[in-house]
């Protein structure tokens, strides 16, 4: 006969209780945060995060998947799509119809966008117009540092990269606000979309003028020194995809030390720790596939995001050398749809519900559904996938929480889950929880990173 306590400890659940499982030593812990942090920093497009991807498999053995040839057990290979997104696969040893491994994750983020005539010049400053992608709170994005990274393609084809405002002798490119001596009416009676409107997120450049021009001369000065830098005209700006991101560095934040802080964890956290977690992967039974997508934050769409055919490509090029119907592979796989979600916030309780909150340091967050309204746009996971999941990570004593995003009709949001999940793999979504989400500047707790790597090694281990 148990006594209360005991019953307790065997019938209550413990979900929510921070630094459950095995608490993993802080030096193994921030030497792997030290490591995504460098991630970050390098990677702050897609399509620098997508490279340093590449260039980090590459180190790892994976070399340059070539559609026809018969991979076999142990062949390391990524495909490197467009210049935007990657996937990855370490072959395993049972046959590729008991299914395949996958996670995905997306590395893309919210930031804002050069149009493709931004260059004017208005009260002798100049200044690049800009739209900005995916979900920002835009007023937050004014008076920040900010750094341009991009890609250029000349009138002769060739291409330039752009990246200013990294560097610590680099200038930084700003947005300005209005100062709160004159706001009072013209933002305090705002709400928030209006404060700062997309048509005022334009970057300032500069103000000196080129001598004895009369009109347009500080423009023609930033046009000079592009030209002279990168041999660049303004019809040249129309061939180009250049991004506007904050130009601060990840840090550590907390008296403690125990958050990332870092422009776009979401979701280059899960992009890292999934690499890293398939990087390390020794003889795996089954097909491990990484998937590092982009344009989730603006519906999946294009040929390099998840709602276009690119990781049923893949699975169809890996299996058509050994006579293996990709079908037939696709409804034996399991994915972790790999996003960061959002963690409870004292703050603005009024926004979530406690009891289906996740909580800092309490592992990464299952969730069996996303979604708006009545789950509308969300994959829901069955039972039996969170529950194999539920035992595979419990074998090891892996911290984890499951959760909703916020109170029932407050909001919502989607993941690349439910594209997953259209071509027959059993998918649930896992991240971990984050502080103020799409802003320059997101936290994560360390420790919830680490667990995060953990639960990605354990399924595609265990799974
Ligand atoms: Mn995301
Ligand atoms: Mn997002």
């Amino acid at each position: 006969m148990l006594n209360s306590n005991e019953l307790k400890e065997k019938l209550f659940s413990k979900q929510g209780t921070p630094f459950l499982g095995a608490k993993q030593d802080d030096e193994t812990v921030y030497d792997f945060c030290n490591h995504y942090m460098t991630f970050l920093d390098k990677g702050k497009t897609e399509r620098e995060a997508a490279l340093t991807a590449v260039e980090f498999l590459s180190q790892k053995g994976f070399t340059e998947f070539v559609p026809g040839t018969c991979y076999r057990k142990g062949e390391k290979v990524y495909w490197f799509n467009h210049k935007k997104s990657v996937l990855a696969a370490v072959i395993g040893s049972e046959p590729f119809e008991n299914g395949f491994l996958v996670v995905a994750a997306h590395i893309d983020s919210p930031r804002l966008d050069v149009k493709p005539r931004p260059l004017y010049e208005e009260a002798s400053l100049a200044f690049l117009k800009t739209h900005y992608y995916g979900g920002v709170k835009k007023y937050q994005w004014t008076a920040i540092p900010l750094s341009m990274h991009g890609t250029v393609i000349l009138s002769d084809g060739s291409e330039v990269i752009l990246n200013i405002g990294e560097d610590e002798n680099d200038p930084v490119l700003y947005i300005t606000d209005l100062l709160p001596h004159l706001a009072r009416k013209s933002q305090g009676n705002k709400t928030m979309p209006e404060i700062i409107t997309g048509e005022q997120l334009n970057v300032l450049l500069g103000s000196i003028p080129v001598e004895d021009v009369d009109k347009d001369a500080v423009k023609l000065n930033i046009l000079r020194l592009l030209n002279e830098k990168y041999g660049m005209t303004e019809d040249d700006l129309i061939s180009a995809e250049i991004e506007i991101v904050p130009a601060f560095h990840a840090r550590y934040a907390g008296l403690d030390r125990s958050f990332v802080a870092a422009y776009g964890q979401d979701d280059r956290v899960c992009g890292y720790t999934a690499m890293r977690a398939l990087t390390e992967l020794e003889n795996p039974s089954k097909t491990c596939l990484l998937v590092l997508a982009d344009k989730e934050e603006i519906g999946s769409i294009g040929n390099t995001g998840l709602s276009s055919d690119m990781l049923r490509h893949f699975i169809s090029m890996l299996c058509s050398p050994h006579e293996v119907a990709p079908e037939v592979v696709m409804i034996h796989s399991k994915c972790l749809s790999a996003d960061v979600n959002v963690a409870y916030d004292p703050n603005f309780p009024e926004v979530y519900e406690k009891r289906n909150s996740a909580f800092m340091n309490c592992g990464p967050i299952l969730s069996k559904y996303t979604g708006q309204g009545g789950k509308s746009t969300s994959n829901d996971a069955s039972a039996e996938m969170i529950g194999e999941i539920r035992r595979a990570f419990d074998s090891e004593s892996i911290p984890w929480q499951i959760a909703e995003l916020g109170k029932v009709d407050e909001g919502g949001g989607g993941t690349v889950a439910r594209f997953i999940s259209l071509l027959g793999i059993d998918t649930i979504d896992i991240g971990v929880g984050i502080l103020s989400m799409h802003s320059p500047y997101e936290l994560a707790s360390c420790h919830d990173v680490y667990a995060l790597y953990r639960a990605l090694r354990c399924f595609y281990s265990k799974l």
